[in-house]
Parts: structure tokens; sequence; C-alpha cells
């Protein structure tokens, strides 16, 4: 099969690859129907992360099930199915509280690389959600993106607390900040402000539910933000990048008392006495977007959302590196490739 191997950084190549099997007697083999560039897949583009020798890539993922292990017996040969970059059991104990990216049996799927025709799914049975039928071809792009950037962007909104007579304020105007734009419109949110300089993201922001633009950065973002409300900051603020600055911007336009969601890889110190005096309550990490997957496919299936429209660029996969270079370049938000 043809799967997308990062050879160093900057440096995108489609290679052929061995066909993926059955390993564990749990896995199960899926067919892509389509798969996708995330923003943090350019931190190891872009050298940020660390990459040791030519990595496959991608983590996002839906499909057609080819083939099971003979230990799975809930996911079957034939369905559609949507699974989060962490494999999981989705029984352990800390799954059925509802955090499935830190299962005791968690397995990167992004070490497995889904920008590919194939791609071997560990733990099939706790990481698959099968819809009743295969879908339409449309609603292709939205399952894609609760893969993991619906999914994120709603477990932030979530931790955030953002719902009904809340401020939300949304750090970052990538996939998954507009994402949590949407996440906390359905949430119930009163007032959601997109902290954005981009003029086709605030757009876009717009139409999932944004009520404010505030295209102001760092302690500048953060007075506009205490204007807008009262002096106090928002109740909820969606960190969505995972830079010290945007972490700080985050922090800095919260509410004492109120909740921070952030799900952008932090890179970077945070100075311990700002936190301190913050007052804030911070909860965030790899989001356990397994915990999300059904709410948020019946919501795609009955055409309530449509996170879909976050892909601003489609090629086939032989162009990945293209894929690449647009995101790098900021010229795209979000890529999808065609199988
Ligand atoms: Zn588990």
């Amino acid at each position: 099969m043809r799967g997308t191997v990062l050879e160093r950084p900057g440096e995108i190549r489609l290679e052929q690859r061995p066909d993926p099997t059955i390993v564990e007697p749990s896995d199960a083999i899926i067919r892509l129907s389509a798969t996708c560039i995330c923003g943090s897949d350019l931190w190891p583009y872009r050298g940020v992360d660390a990459a040791t020798g030519p990595s496959p890539m991608g983590h996002e993922y839906c499909g057609i099930v080819e083939e099971v292990g003979p230990d799975v017996s809930i996911i079957s040969t034939g369905q559609f199915v949507v699974g989060s970059f962490f494999a999981s059991d989705n029984t352990c104990e800390i799954c059925r509280a509802g955090y499935q990216s830190s299962c005791i049996h968690r397995e990167p799927v992004g070490a497995i690389g889904t920008q590919a025709e194939y791609a071997r799914i560990p733990l099939a049975d706790g990481t698959l959600v099968a819809t009743p039928e295969v879908p339409p071809d449309d609603l292709v792009p939205s399952f894609l993106a609760a893969s993991d950037v619906l999914g994120t962007g709603w477990f932030a909104a979530v931790a955030a607390e953002a719902g009904p007579g809340t401020t939300v304020v949304v750090v970052g105007d990538g996939a998954v900040g507009l994402l949590g734009v949407m996440a906390a419109k359905q949430l119930g949110a009163e007032r959601i402000v997109i902290m954005s300089r981009h003029e086709s993201r605030q757009q876009l922001a717009r139409e999932f539910g944004a009520t404010d633009v505030v295209p102001e950065r760092g302690d500048e973002g953060v007075a506009v933000i205490k204007e807008l409300t009262d002096g106090l900051g928002a109740h909820s603020v969606i960190e969505a990048v995972g830079t010290r600055e945007s972490m700080l911007q985050a922090i800095g336009a919260c509410r004492p008392g109120g909740h921070v969601g952030y799900v952008g890889v932090t890179h970077g110190d945070l100075p311990g006495r700002e936190l301190f005096f913050s007052h804030t309550h911070l909860h965030g990490g790899p989001a356990p977007v397994r915990r999300f997957l059904p709410e948020l496919m019946e919501l795609i299936s009955n055409r309530t959302i449509d996170p879909g429209r976050v892909f601003d660029l489609t090629l086939p996969l032989e162009d990945v590196a293209e894929g690449y270079r647009a995101m790098d370049e900021r010229r795209a938000i979000k890529t999808l490739l065609c199988l």
C-alpha cells in the first residue's frame, strides 16, 4: 500500500509500505475512506519535536473494516468506523471514567500512521465506533473531523465548562479552535469570542457560532477580553494552540474561578506564580475523543453539525507533501487527502 513517511523535518514522502496485517487478536484492519493532516503533524514536520529517523505519519482516520482479529466481537467487517488517535480498550477504570486517551492499555495510532490506504487499529472493539450503515460520501469529511479535531475541540469546550449563560473565549483559529467554537455553540454558550486575525478563519468561526472576534493577542488581547466581560474575564477559555504565549493568553482571559480547557500540546514552561494567582481551573491534555464519538457521530449523521467544513484544501494522497506545505505556510486550515 501507499503510506506517508516523514523522512526528516520538512521532507514528506508517499512510499510503498507493507500492507498492514492482524498482529494482535484484538486488531482490525481498515481501508481508509479519506485521511488528513493535523496541526500537530506540523510539530515534527517543523523539527520542533525531534523525530528519530523516518516516521509514518497520520493519526486521524475513518473507513471500512476489512478484517478483524479473532478476539474482536463488537466490530465486524464491512462497517464504517471512526476511531481516535489513541487506541483504548474502553473497559478499564480510566476509560470508564471517560479518559480513554489515558487508557492503561492505550496505543498511539500515530505510530502506525494513517495517512495511508490501510491501517491496523489496535483494540478494535474499544477504539472504533461504527455507524448503523455506511454513510453517504458527503459526510465522510465530517466523520474524519470527528476522529480528532472535532473531538478535541469538544473536549476543550467541556473541560472549559462551556454551557448555557457562559462567555467562552477561544484562543487559536486552527481546526481545533474553530470546532471548539462549534462545540461551545452546541453546548449552549451565550457569547463566543474567537481570538483570530485571519479573515477567512474569522468568517468560518462566525458561521460556527462565534459572536465576537478579537484580533489582538497577548496582553493586548487579554485587555480586550476584560473590556468585553466587565473587567472580569471569561467564564470559559479554550486553548487550542499549545505555545507558552497562547497558554498565558488563555489563562489571562479567564476570570478567577473560571475554567481553561487546554488541548494544544504545551510547548514551553509556564510560570508557577502566574498560574497560582490566576485562580483558574486548568483541565486539558490529549482529548479523550472516544468519550464523545457516539454523540458526535450521531450529530453528524443527522446533519446537525458539519465539522468537515474545516477542510479548506482537498488533495489526492499522492500530493500529501503539498498538503503539509500549505498548512505549514497557513495557506490551508486543514488538508483532506482523498484515496
Ligand atoms: Zn482503558
